[in-house]
């Protein structure tokens, strides 16, 4: 991964931090595939030098991570070569389109920092045009009305090694095709009985070219044509000629529409009209997730996750609520690249680039997650010394703040092992630990629960003279610890997520069962932690390092003085790490 990973970089220049990036097709290095056609239009003059390309979800759905992928290609060429891009909804289905989906996938591709200024697009806005290029059709018998029905039409269709059978309506005359197309569009003829169909070549290799469907009926209300329409064109009939209206230059799309391409040319060229190319690119996988949007919805209906948004999905307002940033998901997008064969990326690539981003930017904080009380016996009672903290030591422009530091504080549980194993550098009975910006302490006792055994309490003695951590005498330690002050703790409830899926595949199933029997019952712990009386007042949306712990984020379902924060992504924890080190080498 990491040598790949190198390469693309480099193929893709240096990622800068706003969604614009500079040189036109990567001048200077080499480019990937797509930006190499393009490249090469420019210099045959094919399009005259114009580059203009589209993002066409449909409506159905939230973004998702995937869609990310599509949108920074084609918002992202459309910037390097000084060209367009164009918001389209391919509304076409309006049984599964809502205006929720509409408004949500505007917010993310703004939110993801790319803009389509005045040109939003609707197919449906084409709606009555596609409906007279299918006239034409009709009229140089290139179409027909077929009252097959859907489970006809799929029987006669053939498959990839048998040759598909003619409909008996295939040679009505153009007069009968024409009145009866009329007479569906006028609602005459219940759903589903009548459909029109290209007239193209029922034995041809490719599937999609034998007789492939235009219209069907159709009694839906569209959510912006409303009632109008009882005909509705077929995803495939109204694709390529959208983007032929719009003058796209390049039509850049998912591998499965490869071999759709034919078809998409063979309607252009039937119309004589303008011509765009079509570039197919592998779509983007990632372990642990779905990625498709019937899927994501099933988890949204079915209730495993709290909706669209939820921290755990891939959707992009999942990722935001999560506190990914736009900046992280867009260098993601530029270190995968493009390519032609399908794969799957690592998701923890993009945990990596969470990281690197909230490295950078993210004020550091004190907080537990679960909290050890920890007693300062030498420390006056009722004193409280103000540290000061540094907020971000890789931005020292960022400042730093002060901490209440007092005789009651609290440390993490993990901090404290009564036993300690070899390599534990943290707090243990007779040992000393730096407390970060406060004092040198060392353990002198515990408390321990009399039914439970388990240590409640730990007593410890500070060294007044290693105020801010170092001592006098020289004398090293080598653990560091985090804490919070007892009496000025803030609680907090705060989530924390782990992979959605336990399987890296959640499509890798016992037959018969579905991917949410790989959903992760330990996908959300919910703990109430102790943070530093700062936070309190946190925005919705702002990020922290929580130090040694992880990145946070304050979710929206904050109140005044009650902030929740999200996990975005925990930091390398090098314990573990070891710890599993250990673990295999016992075994
Ligand atoms: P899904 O399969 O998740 O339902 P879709 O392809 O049906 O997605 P569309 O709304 O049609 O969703 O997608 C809009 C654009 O995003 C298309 O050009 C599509 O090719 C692209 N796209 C969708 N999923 C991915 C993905 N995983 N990786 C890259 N591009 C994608
Ligand atoms: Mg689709």
């Amino acid at each position: 991964m990491a040598k790949q990973e190198e390469k693309r970089q480099g193929q893709h220049g240096t990622q800068s931090d706003k969604a614009g990036s500079a040189g036109p097709g990567g001048s200077g290095g080499a480019v990937d595939f797509i930006r190499e056609i393009i490249n090469e239009h420019n210099q045959t003059g094919r399009f005259g030098g114009r580059v203009h390309t589209r993002f066409p979800p449909e409506p159905n759905g939230y973004l998702h991570i995937g869609h990310a992928k599509s949108i920074c290609l084609n918002f992202g060429i459309a910037q390097e070569y000084g060209g367009k891009c164009n918001l389209r909804f391919d509304d076409t289905n309006p049984s599964k389109e809502d205006v929720e989906y509409v408004e949500s996938i505007m917010e993310d591709v703004r939110w993801l920092g790319f803009d389509w200024e005045d040109r939003l697009y609707y197919a449906s806005d084409y709606f009555e045009q596609l409906y007279q290029w299918a006239i034409e059709l009709i009229k140089s018998g290139k179409a027909y009305v077929c009252d097959l029905s859907a489970e006809e039409i799929r029987d006669y269709r053939g498959t990839l090694t048998q040759p598909g059978k003619e409909s008996p309506y295939r040679n009505r005359s153009v007069k009968e095709n024409l009145e009866l197309f009329e007479r569906m569009r006028a609602g005459e003829f219940p759903d589903g009985s009548r459909t029109l169909r290209a007239k193209i070549d029922m034995a041809h290799p490719n599937l999609n070219m034998r007789d492939p469907v235009m219209y069907r009926i159709l009694r839906a209300t569209h959510h912006r044509t409303g009632d109008r329409w009882c005909i509705y064109p077929m995803y495939d009939w109204a694709h390529g000629q959208c983007d032929s209206i719009e003058q796209i230059t390049h039509s850049i799309c998912t591998l499965e529409f490869e071999n759709h391409r034919p078809l998409y040319d063979w309607f252009l060229d039937q119309l004589g009209i303008y011509h765009p190319q079509q570039i197919e690119f592998a779509r983007l996988n990632l372990t642990y997730t779905v990625m498709s949007k019937r899927k994501l919805l099933q988890l949204v209906s079915q209730g495993h996750v709290r909706g669209w948004d939820d921290p755990r999905m891939p959707t992009i307002s999942g990722l935001r609520r999560r506190g990914y940033t736009p900046e992280a998901i867009r260098s993601f997008c530029a270190r995968i690249g493009v390519a032609k064969v399908d794969s799957v990326v690592d998701i923890q690539l993009l945990e990596h680039c969470i990281r690197e981003d909230l490295n950078r930017r993210a004020p550091r904080v004190m907080a537990v997650l679960r909290p050890l009380r920890l007693v300062l016996d030498n420390y006056p009672e009722g004193r409280v010394e103000l540290m000061e903290a540094i907020n971000n030591p890789e931005d020292p422009s960022m400042g730093t703040r002060t901490v209440p530091f007092s005789r009651e504080l609290y440390i993490e549980r993990d901090d404290f092992r009564e036993v300690p194993p070899p390599k534990y550098y943290r707090l243990a009975p007779g040992r000393e630990v730096r407390l970060r910006y406060g004092y040198l302490v060392r353990c002198t006792d515990v408390v321990k629960d009399p039914a439970t055994g388990e240590v409640v309490e730990v007593h410890c003695t500070y060294d007044p003279a290693t105020r801010g951590g170092d001592a006098p005498d020289g004398r090293k330690v080598k653990g560091t610890i985090h804490w919070v002050s007892a009496p000025h703790a803030q609680t907090a409830e705060t989530r924390l997520y782990d992979h959605l899926f336990t399987q890296p595949n959640p499509e890798e199933v016992p037959e018969g069962q579905d991917f949410t029997v790989n959903l992760n019952p330990k996908s959300l712990e919910t703990v109430t932690a102790l943070v530093e009386p700062s936070l309190a007042d946190a925005k919705v949306g702002e990020r922290f390092q929580f130090e040694r712990l992880g990145y946070f984020c304050v979710d929206p379902d904050s109140l005044p003085g009650k902030p929740v924060f999200n996990r975005t992504v925990t930091l390398r924890d090098t314990w573990a790490k070891i710890e599993k080190a250990l673990k295999l080498g016992e075994d």
